[in-house]
């Protein structure tokens, strides 16, 4: 399995997110309203909207440089718990990308390594804890796996895809540890974690995408 991907596929990427979480506003502000305080959606809705206004500038970026600049808009933009932890996630994106034209599949496995990393320790959560983390998490753990076992892109794409909608789909026997459904008295349980959704629309575009790499 090899393919390579330099900041205009990330670019295009972006776009293709932007558009599945567009369409999903409705079912992911009903999940959020269950557990949270309903503003799940609308914030990375406009965090997606402005990187999209901004798909041109970040192609001409290299890489590192454009996980910096998706970062800072998320972090601006993106209100609430996502904009720190997406825009944390994607400045360490960044360092991790450092001086990289294009991506490799392992260099892409370590992003996604780094952008977990971020999340867990400026959320101070775990997998298990009913967040974002329980969708990305399990498709890194997939994804080094696939490395390992030299699967074929395919493969690697629908693997991950796969562990990031079950791990999104696991959040439902959850009691929330993190976050806005901690405070419930139920926990949450029974219902899905909004942010673990979202996670698991980025990874499957991301997937899509790069399957047609
Ligand atoms: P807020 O709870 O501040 O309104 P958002 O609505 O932007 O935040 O996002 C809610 C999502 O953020 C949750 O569904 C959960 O996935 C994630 N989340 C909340 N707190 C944490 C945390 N401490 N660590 C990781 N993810 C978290
Ligand atoms: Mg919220």
């Amino acid at each position: 399995m090899k393919f390579q991907i330099d900041a205009k596929d990330y670019a295009a990427y972006i776009l293709r997110a932007y558009e599945c979480i567009h369409a999903k506003g409705e079912y992911v502000t009903d999940l959020d309203l269950a557990t949270g305080d309903g503003d799940h959606w609308a914030n990375l809705d406009m965090g997606f909207k402005a990187l999209a206004e901004k798909a041109q500038q970040l192609q001409a970026l290299r890489i590192d440089e454009a996980f910096k600049e998706i970062g800072k808009t998320m972090m601006s933009v993106i209100g609430g718990s996502s904009g720190v932890l997406y825009g944390s996630a994607y400045l360490a994106a960044a360092k991790t990308a450092k001086d990289k034209t294009d991506l490799d599949e392992r260099d892409l496995c370590e992003v996604l390594q780094a952008m977990l990393d971020a999340m867990m320790s400026r959320g101070q959560a775990q997998p298990g804890f009913k967040t974002m983390i329980d969708s990305l998490a399990p498709a890194v753990e997939v994804y080094r796996l696939c490395l390992k076992e030299d699967c074929t892109k395919e493969e690697l794409c629908e693997r991950v895809k796969a562990a990031a909608q079950e791990g999104a789909e696991s959040t439902r026997n959850m009691e929330a540890v993190k976050g806005r459904a901690s405070y419930q008295s139920n926990k949450g349980l029974g219902h899905l974690d909004p942010g673990a959704v979202t996670m698991s629309y980025q990874i499957s575009e991301l997937m899509d995408f790069i399957r047609t790499k």
